[in-house]
């Protein structure tokens, strides 16, 4: 069920525009509007959740499930020598969008600028 408010749900529902990396019926990945570094992806699941705390162990499974994959994806196309997975939860850890997701964060040597 969509989030009213949700921008993630937003971006799910086509609402608002992404660049589309990946979809299925489960997931939606999609190119993160501020690139830490080239090629930085979000995952989501397609059903509204708060964080990794209120995930239901279904959700969450479908999500890692198709992390190895939407990574290959990535490393194909970009090309990277590394990848960094992130998840933030909660604000004191960074979180600042309240839809659960999973960075995808390549990475090209010491000067690709993260971190
Ligand atoms: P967080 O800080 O919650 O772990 O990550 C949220 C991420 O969502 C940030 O990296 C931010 O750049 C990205 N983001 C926020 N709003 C939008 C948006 O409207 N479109 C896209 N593609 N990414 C967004
Ligand atoms: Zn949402």
């Amino acid at each position: 069920m969509a989030h009213e408010d949700c921008i993630f749900c937003k971006i799910v529902n086509g609402e608002i525009p992404s660049a589309k990396v990946y979809e299925d019926e489960f997931v939606y990945a999609f190119l993160d509007i501020s690139q830490v570094t080239k090629g930085h992806t979000l995952i989501v699941p397609k059903t509204h959740t708060k964080n990794i705390y209120e995930t239901p162990p279904e959700v969450a499974k479908e999500l890692f499930a198709r992390v190895p994959k939407i990574a290959n994806a990535i490393k194909e196309t970009y090309k990277p020598i590394g990848m960094n997975l992130l998840n933030n939860n909660e604000k004191a850890a960074d979180q600042s969008v309240f839809h659960l997701h999973i960075h995808l964060i390549p990475r090209y040597g010491q000067d690709d600028g993260f971190r």
